[in-house]
């Protein structure tokens, strides 16, 4: 027998899962809403064109040999690193200007957060380690808890974020949960597009959780995985990362260029740090070189060059801009038209929170047994929160859909 006969099958990871059941279903009208990634109007993928453009020009260079597949530096493409950072902190970032603040190259979104844990476990708190608690929102992205505890974290706590009720964020018992975290805890922060809700704290209730955040000497770890997705505006949908550094606090943001740049399978990813001083920043990157060069040693490149040539030329980026506002209002449009489906159809229920939520994601409220009928009996897939990724609608599937939805709360 084989030595690892004892080996138990582990679970299967739920959104994949999904995926997987839906290819096997043969039924025509099928209907995938689970996964995150963003299609168009023919349920396809995009690959934006200023992506495209770009990478032609990169395999010239590479013909041309004025590009090369040398390592990159540890810590990732210079470039990029740089642009991504001021993407996420501002050009007039007070960290950026004096040198306490920069990026790390990593893999994707999801290995930011990973090295960001694994720093924060060895050197947040020290005398806690991986016993310092970490707060995350409920709900929140299912791998967040798993990157952590993979980490080396084990209290790993939640701070309530949504209410379910009236379908908006619970500022009242976020503050709450907060307030009585114990000194020195870890809160990990959704920057914008809140994922699975979709609702992000306004303006003014940023800055209570900024106060609790301060005055409990907590440590805010930012994940932004859909800057540009919120509002269809770059500066906008970093406006809370921003807000914090500007009251002088330090912090780690996990920045991905997934969403925002088409580029799923790339894994871009930007760790940014802000330090108090540019001699404390210089001592976290080089713990950070340590880490990545255990885990990974060096980053890829491709994505990294896309990325970098495009923020680096004004004409690219502009271009790219557009295309983030593009993905943005075909998500709002998708919104709108079910929202005004439902109504027409008289569906039971309050549904204007489709509308009013933000980014990739509506939190729709259908319980576990709504969610079990739309799969098996209307062959809708979609996560067993009722988490629906509003840009996999499209004309062809939204009368469908709507009308499922409508069976199933009837
Ligand atoms: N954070 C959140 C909230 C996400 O939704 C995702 C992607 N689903 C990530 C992080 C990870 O992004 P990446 O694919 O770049 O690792």
């Amino acid at each position: 027998p084989s030595s690892f006969a004892e080996v138990p099958h582990a679970q299967p990871i739920a959104v994949f899962q999904l995926t997987a059941d839906f290819r096997v279903d043969p039924h025509p009208s099928k209907v995938n809403l689970g996964v995150g990634a963003f299609r168009t109007e023919d349920g396809l993928p995009w690959v934006l064109p200023v992506v495209a453009k770009t990478e032609a020009q990169l395999a010239r260079e590479l013909e041309e040999s004025t590009l090369d597949h040398e390592y990159l530096p540890v810590i990732g493409h210079p470039e990029f690193t740089r642009l991504a950072t001021q993407l996420s902190l501002g050009e007039a970032s007070p960290g950026l200007q004096s040198g306490r603040a920069a990026g790390v190259q990593v893999i994707g979104g999801t290995g930011a957060l990973r090295i960001g844990a694994e720093f924060l476990r060895r050197w947040w708190n020290p005398e806690l380690g991986g016993k310092c608690p970490v707060y995350f929102s409920e709900p929140t992205w299912g791998n967040h808890l798993s990157t952590f505890r993979d980490a080396g974290f084990t209290d790993l706590r939640k701070y309530r974020y949504w209410d379910e009720a009236c379908r908006r964020l619970a500022l009242t018992e976020l503050l709450e949960d907060l307030e009585s975290a114990p000194e020195k805890s870890v809160v990990l922060l959704h920057a914008c597009a809140h994922n699975p809700t979709g609702t992000d704290p306004t303006g003014p209730q940023w800055l209570q959780i900024l106060d609790v955040v301060k005055r409990r000497n907590l440590f805010p770890f930012f994940d932004s995985a859909y800057q540009g997705f919120a509002s269809g505006k770059l500066d906008e949908d970093a406006a809370a990362i921003r807000l914090f550094e500007s009251h002088g606090l330090e912090l780690l943001c996990a920045q991905s260029f997934s969403k925002n740049f088409g580029l799923y399978n790339e894994r871009v990813g930007n760790l940014v740090i802000v330090a108090r001083d540019s001699a404390a920043l210089a001592c976290i990157k080089s713990q950070i070189v340590l880490l990545v060069r255990a885990m990974w040693s060096n980053p890829p490149s491709h994505g990294a060059r896309i990325v970098a040539t495009v923020l680096g030329d004004p004409v690219l980026r502009k271009e790219w801009i557009g295309c983030v506002r593009t993905m943005a209002e075909r998500v709002k449009l998708m919104r709108q038209q079910l929202y005004e489906k439902l109504r027409q159809l008289g569906t039971p229920g309050t549904w204007e929170h489709i509308v009013k939520q933000i980014g990739m994601f509506s939190y729709t409220g259908l319980n576990r047994a709504q969610v079990d009928f739309l799969i098996r009996e209307k062959h809708v897939y979609l996560m067993a929160s009722g988490r629906i990724n509003m840009c996999a609608l499209n004309s062809h599937n939204l009368n469908y859909v709507a009308e499922s939805i409508h069976d199933a709360v009837t």
